[in-house]
C-alpha cells in the first residue's frame, strides 16, 4: 500500500478535480493537513463551454487547465493520475490503478456521467457529452457527417447525415441546439456551398412540456422563442423510444432519420464501489448529512454531482450545478480543519446565485433572483460570469479572443477533423473514450 502519510498532520484524499474537489484543495492550503488529489485526468474542465468545443468554435486547451500547474508552490499539495474503483470504508483505503492508498479523510467530488436510463441501444448509438473527449468526438462526428453529405447522391440518402437532434431540453441541450442553428445560419451554407439551408435541420426534444425546465417561465418562454426565430424544431411532451443509429423514434409513432443524436437527457453520479445500497438515493448520488459527510461514516464526505444532502428541505438533494459543488468544497474544507481542532461542524446551506444559459449572439435568459433578464444584456452577463470562471489567465484571454473574433466575423472556430471518430458498436465508458483520444 502506497504511504502517502509522510508527516504528523492527517491525510486528506481527494477524488476528483472537478469545481468540487478543487475548492477543497484550495481552501486547505497552508492548513496543517497534507492533502492528496486523484483524478482520472490530469486537467480540470469547466463542461459550461463543451458544447462550444463540439461545434468548433473554442478548442478545448482553453478550457482545460492542469491540476499540477494550478496547484504549483501549494506545498502541502500532491497530485496523482488514477481512477478510484472502490472505497474501504470500514478500513479506511482505496483501491486504485496507481495501488491501494490509506486515507484519515475522504472527500468524494467525482461528479455525474451521462445517464441513458438503461436503453442500451440509445446508449449504443446516441452521443454523451459529459468529458471534452466525448466534445470532440461530437465534434468529428457531425463534420464526417457533414462530408458524407455532400458526396451522398439522393436527398433521402443524404437526409440523416443533415437531421441534428438534442435529445434533452436542459441548459446543455438548448445551448448545443442553439450553437448548432448558429453555425448552419452562418457557417455551414459558407463552407459546403452543395448543401441547401433548409436541409440542415435542428432539433431540441425533450418528454418534458418546457425547456431549461427548472427555470423561471419567462426564460422557458423566451429561450425558446429564441431557439424557435433561428430555426430550431422544439419538439415537447414526447418520449423518445429507441434509436438505431439511422431512426430516432418517438412514442407517439414519430421518426426522425439521423445519424446525429446527442443525449444529454439525464445524468448520474459517478460512485465509486463499496457503498451499501441505502446510502445511495436518486440519480446514483451518496446520501450524506447537512455536512456533507456520508451518512454513518464520520470521516468521508461526498460534494457536487456525486453527492445528495437529504434534509427535509432537500428530499431530492441540490441540484447538479457548479455553484453546489463549490460551495460544498469550501464548506467540506472549513469542517475538516473544525474536526481538527475538535470544534463543531457548521451545516452547508447553498447559497442559491441564479441560473443562466445562452442561445446564441445577443440571446440568452438569467434568473438571478427576483431578476429575470433575457436578450442581450443577458448575453453579455452570461458572458463575463464564464469568462471569470475559467481557470488560467491564459484560457481567458484565449477564450475572449476568440468570442471576439466569432463576433465579428461570424465564422469563429476551426472545423477541422483530426482524428477520424468511429463509431463504437458496445458502449463505451468515458475512460475508454479518453484513452483512445490520447493513443490516437
Ligand atoms: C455539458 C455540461 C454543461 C454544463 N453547464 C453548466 C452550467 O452552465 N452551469 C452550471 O452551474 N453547471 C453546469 N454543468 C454542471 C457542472 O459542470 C457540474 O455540476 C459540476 O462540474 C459538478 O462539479 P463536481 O466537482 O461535482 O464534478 P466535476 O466537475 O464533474 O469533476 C469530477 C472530477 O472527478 C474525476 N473523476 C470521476 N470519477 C473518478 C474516479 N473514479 N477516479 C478518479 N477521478 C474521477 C473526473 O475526471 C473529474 O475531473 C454542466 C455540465 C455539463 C456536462
Amino acid at each position: 500500500m502506497d504511504n502517502f502519510k509522510s508527516s504528523k498532520f492527517p491525510l486528506v484524499v481527494i477524488i476528483g478535480g472537478g469545481f468540487g474537489g478543487l475548492e477543497v484543495a484550495k481552501h486547505l492550503a497552508d492548513k496543517p493537513v497534507d492533502i492528496l488529489m486523484l483524478d482520472k485526468h490530469n486537467y480540470h474542465s469547466f463542461p459550461p463551454l463543451y458544447y462550444q468545443v463540439a461545434t468548433g468554435s473554442l478548442e478545448c486547451e482553453s478550457i482545460a487547465f492542469s491540476l499540477r500547474k494550478n496547484f504549483e508552490g501549494q506545498k502541502n499539495f500532491r497530485f496523482r493520475v488514477a481512477e478510484v474503483n472502490r472505497v474501504d470504508t470500514d478500513n479506511s483505503f482505496l483501491e486504485t490503478t496507481i495501488g491501494e492508498i490509506a486515507y484519515d479523510y475522504l472527500v468524494i467530488a467525482t461528479g455525474s456521467t451521462t445517464n441513458f436510463f438503461g436503453n442500451d441501444q440509445i446508449e449504443k448509438y446516441a452521443m454523451p457529452m459529459k468529458t471534452i473527449p466525448e466534445a470532440l468526438n461530437l465534434r468529428y462526428m457531425f463534420l464526417q457527417n457533414l462530408e458524407e453529405a455532400v458526396i451522398a447522391r439522393t436527398v433521402e440518402e443524404r437526409e440523416p447525415f443533415l437531421n441534428f437532434v438534442m435529445v434533452g431540453a436542459g441548459p446543455t441541450g438548448v445551448e448545443l441546439a442553439g450553437s448548432f442553428a448558429e453555425l448552419r445560419n452562418h457557417v455551414l451554407v459558407k463552407d459546403y456551398p452543395e448543401l441547401k439551408k433548409e436541409e440542415m435541420r435542428v432539433y431540441l426534444v425533450d418528454f418534458l412540456p418546457k425547456v431549461l425546465g427548472p427555470m423561471s417561465e419567462e426564460a422557458s418562454n423566451k429561450a425558446r422563442s429564441f431557439l424557435e426565430s433561428m430555426g430550431v424544431e422544439v419538439i415537447l411532451q414526447v418520449k423518445v423510444e429507441s434509436y438505431d443509429g439511422t431512426n430516432l423514434k418517438f412514442e407517439d409513432g414519430r421518426v426522425i432519420r439521423t445519424k446525429n443524436v446527442v443525449w444529454s437527457a439525464g445524468v448520474k453520479g459517478n460512485v465509486p464501489e463499496g457503498f451499501s445500497k441505502d446510502t445511495i438515493v436518486g440519480g446514483n448520488r451518496i446520501k450524506t448529512d447537512v455536512n456533507c459527510r456520508v451518512a454513518g461514516i464520520e470521516n468521508v464526505f461526498a460534494i457536487g454531482d456525486v453527492g445528495a444532502v437529504i434534509t427535509d428541505d432537500t428530499p431530492k438533494g441540490h441540484p447538479g450545478v457548479a455553484q453546489v459543488a463549490i460551495q460544498q468544497g469550501k464548506s467540506v474544507a472549513k469542517n475538516l480543519l473544525r474536526i481538527i481542532n475538535n470544534e463543531n461542524l457548521e451545516p452547508f446551506k447553498y447559497n442559491d446565485l441564479g441560473s443562466m444559459a445562452t442561445i446564441g449572439r445577443n440571446k440568452a435568459v438569467a434568473d438571478l433572483g427576483k431578476i429575470k433578464l433575457q436578450g442581450f444584456i443577458a448575453w453579455l452577463i452570461w458572458m463575463f460570469i464564464h469568462l471569470i470562471s475559467i481557470l488560467g489567465f491564459k484560457n481567458k484571454v484565449a477564450v475572449f479572443i476568440t468570442w471576439i473574433g466569432s463576433y465579428i466575423n461570424y465564422n469563429g472556430g476551426t472545423r477541422l477533423i483530426l482524428r477520424r471518430f468511429i463509431r463504437n458498436e458496445t458502449p463505451q465508458t468515458a475512460e475508454e473514450v479518453t484513452k483512445e483520444a490520447i493513443q490516437s
